[in-house]
């Protein structure tokens, strides 16, 4: 499962460089194109594929001085570099740069109606929808507020996003608060998709609540124009944010530990020794430790230099690495009965791998925790989840998967637990429920 995007954006001294260290922030949340707009009296934008520092490399950031700019990295495994954002939109005789963190619901059959009152699209990606949109809203209404607010009413989905338009700075959270973003005031106003990218700026935080816009012209103003049922994505607490961001009051870190608190709460499995699957499942590991009392010990070290590796195709290779990414320590595991803890499990394979290595390493019995309920159903809101063929949980009872990785016994979260270790009710949860959001697809 990977986030698709980040957002960036400011209107403060140096808005150009700025954007450039917090896309670095926010590296997690897209690695396969970066791109920086600013309004030097009209829009100008780099962008590229590969990581920040790839794509702003040498003096490619002294052609972004401006004092507005947005910002966006993006993960995807189609589109071609025309759909790295941010995008630029034509309509209405005007043109808008988009950073977008999402996926829009009724894109295709809102598409398709521009589309028979004559506007022509320049990508396949639907962001450029909402840049669209807002335009000939706009030219209908002349006011930046109420044109967001027929927005809000038209297209349906996940969207935080930031245009760039006429030296102004429109920025807003769909009404339901699928994707976080992040306010930040001090020498200027900033927004980002996770406050910890904003915290280096010495910033007064608070989060973008769902339904409110933000123009930053002169001035900045702020309006809520729409109030619906929020439905916070649980899996930004599970595993898609950086565990120092807080998002809609609630700090990751702190709502991982306590998954893997109530996680040990519903269990009775006992054992010698709590280790994690580094990095996504050391939160949870440590609030599982705590609360069973059962300790908690580095068994698995993950290799941080071996990056996008080539592998050749092949058993032999694909174990190799494994084997490269992640090695068990064998004074930790040997001869022990190991809770091994993780955030997730999406295909199996990986888990499989991991229980093997932990084995081959001398451990007694493998016992898997899931910091988090079985993964059944897709996410049609920003989230790259693979097919519900490919979700192993979806098709598997919780002892076929056990047998499949071959643990000694295996556990779940339960939705109740997770939503009490998360701490706010409001919470989107379908692709562990198949129960979705209905503002989401209301029309
Ligand atoms: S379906 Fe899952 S991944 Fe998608 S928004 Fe809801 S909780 Fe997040």
């Amino acid at each position: 499962m990977r986030e698709k995007c980040g957002i960036f954006a400011a209107k403060t001294e140096n808005a150009g460089r700025k954007a450039y260290y917090a896309l670095m922030a926010l590296q997690h949340r897209g690695q396969e194109s970066a791109g920086i707009s600013v309004w030097k009296n009209k829009i100008r934008t780099l962008k590229g594929k590969g990581l920040v520092s790839e794509v702003f490399k040498g003096n490619r950031l002294k052609q972004l001085r401006s004092n507005m700019a947005i910002a966006h990295v993006r993960y995807s495994t189609s589109g071609s570099l025309n759909e790295a954002q941010p995008l630029e939109a034509f309509c209405c005789g005007k043109s808008i740069a988009i950073a977008h963190n999402g996926t829009l619901t009724n894109f295709l059959p809102l598409r398709r109606e521009y589309e028979r009152m004559g506007v022509r699209f320049r990508y396949s990606i639907d962001s450029e929808l909402l840049g669209v949109s807002f335009l000939r809203h706009f030219q209908e209404t002349g006011d930046e507020f109420e044109a967001m607010k027929r927005v809000f009413d038209e297209v349906r989905g996940a969207y935080a996003v930031a245009f760039l338009f006429d030296g102004k700075l429109i920025v807003a959270r769909d009404p339901v608060g699928f994707r976080p973003l992040s306010y930040g005031e001090g020498d200027g106003c900033y927004f980002a998709s996770e406050d910890s990218a904003l915290r280096m700026f010495n910033l007064e935080v608070r989060d973008v609540r769902p339904g409110e816009v933000f123009l930053v012209d002169e001035d900045v103003e702020s309006r809520i124009l729409t109030r619906e049922k929020k439905a916070h994505c649980v899996f930004e607490y599970i595993y898609f944010a950086r565990p120092d961001s807080t998002i809609n009051g609630i700090n990751v870190y702190r709502a991982r530990y306590r998954m893997g608190a109530e996680l040990a709460e519903e269990d009775d499995i006992g054992g010698d020794v709590v280790i994690a699957v580094p990095d996504s499942g050391r939160a949870a590991a440590i609030g599982y430790s705590h609360r069973s009392g059962i300790p908690y010990e580095e068994g698995l070290i993950k290799n941080r230099y071996i990056g996008r590796t080539f592998i050749m195709p092949g058993q032999f290779y694909r174990e190799l690495k494994v084997k490269l990414k992640l090695s068990p320590v064998q004074e930790v595991v040997s001869g022990k009965r190991v809770v091994l803890i993780d955030d997730s499990i999406v295909r199996g394979t990986t888990m499989r791998r991991i229980v093997s290595l932990l084995k081959d390493a001398g451990a007694r019995e493998v016992h898997v925790r899931i910091a988090s309920p079985p993964i059944k159903y897709p996410c049609y809101m920003g989230i790259d989840i693979p097919t519900r063929h490919e979700l192993i949980a979806a098709w598997r009872s919780v002892e076929e998967i056990r047998e499949s990785i071959g643990a000694d016994s295996l556990r779940y979260l339960s939705v109740e637990g997770l939503k009490k270790a998360v701490g706010i009710r409001e919470l989107c949860t379908a692709c562990l429920t198949g129960s979705y959001p209905e503002w989401a697809f209301r029309f």
